[in-house]
């Protein structure tokens, strides 16, 4: 990654050393060829461990990569978006009236209880704007915590991956969910939105979930956003927590807050007050940020861990 791009990121957005560092590194990984990966119809487990929750120097990844089962305790976030983990998650039901979930074989749709009753809503309410219903992606894994593959977010159960596809009228099959691509509304100069793709619906259940009660940001493509600032009529108060990320061209990434009372839940800085359709937003589509390649991340080790992570791994 050069240098300049980097410092000239960080200062321009103030987002968070870690933070861009990591959404640039996986939004370029994942907006390489292989944007999409496929789930199995036969998972295997992992190979068992020989290292303990209780080594500092253990990759996080790896332990709580083998969870399979949420930590029985009250639900509570630990940590930050970017290195944390998850007591008392739940699971978001793979089927509802109006959302299927996607890459079961992943075992990644669980949150904490706020964020499962948000995607619900946000389901309920995704009809009456014209999109038939969610696809939903990754959540978090059964304790949150690092990831073996794909995101670096998602770690504290409060993010949430959604499909830029609307769900089909039928029941999708396992085959399918484990199959089937995301749709993707972008360009492939990445310069805009695909207009044979792009709809009325798009705006409408992105404006759905930026503008639910819970929800702090959404995270979408530099191209979505410019048509977002382009076509949207009326009400924009809502276009500020329209973040624009890397990838984030087959599917939007709803994030809500920390729940009330969580005190171990560290909140992110707060957002622009300003919808972000101006000199921010063209940065995206300069020569800079074009040239800025995936950074290698070393995965996190126990240590970087809030201590209450170890507790949530080894709950029983
Ligand atoms: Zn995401």
């Amino acid at each position: 990654m050069p240098k300049l791009g980097y410092k000239y990121a960080m200062a321009r957005f103030s987002i968070p050393n870690l933070l861009i560092r990591c959404l640039i590194a996986t939004a370029i990984a994942g907006g390489a060829a292989h944007a999409q990966t496929v789930g199995s119809l036969d998972p295997k487990p992992l190979p068992p461990l020989a290292i303990k929750a209780d080594d500092p120097k253990a990759p996080a990844n790896q332990l709580f990569g083998r969870k399979t089962a949420p930590a029985p305790l009250e639900a509570r976030v630990i940590g930050y978006y970017t290195s944390g983990c998850l007591a008392g998650a739940k699971a978001m039901p793979i089927n509802g009236k109006t959302w299927q979930v996607m890459r079961l074989s992943r075992n990644r749709n669980w949150g904490h209880p706020e964020l499962i009753a948000m995607l619900e809503r946000l389901a309920d309410k995704a009809p009456s704007v014209g999109w038939n219903g969610l696809l939903i992606g990754d959540l978090a894994q059964p304790r949150g915590g690092p990831m073996l593959t794909g995101h670096w977010s998602h770690q504290v159960g409060l993010d949430a991956d959604i499909w830029l596809t609307p769900m089909p009228n039928r029941e999708l099959s396992r085959k399918e969910r484990e199959e089937m691509f995301a749709t993707n509304v972008v360009a492939e100069d990445w310069m805009d939105v695909n207009p044979k793709i792009w709809s009325p619906a798009h705006i409408a259940i992105l404006k759905a979930a930026a503008t639910d009660k819970d929800v702090e940001r959404v995270l979408i493509n530099p191209a979505i956003k410019k048509a977002l600032c382009r076509d949207v009529k009326g009400d924009r108060s809502w276009l500020k927590k329209m973040r624009p990320v890397f990838g984030h061209n087959y599917h939007f990434h709803v994030r809500i807050g920390c729940p009330k009372g969580d005190t171990a839940c560290k909140p992110q800085p707060a957002g622009p007050a300003e919808e972000g359709c101006g000199k921010d937003l063209d940065w995206w589509f300069g020569k800079e940020a074009r040239s800025i390649k995936p950074g290698k991340r070393e995965p996190l080790k126990m240590s970087a861990l809030p201590a209450a992570c170890k507790q949530v791994l080894l709950a029983e």
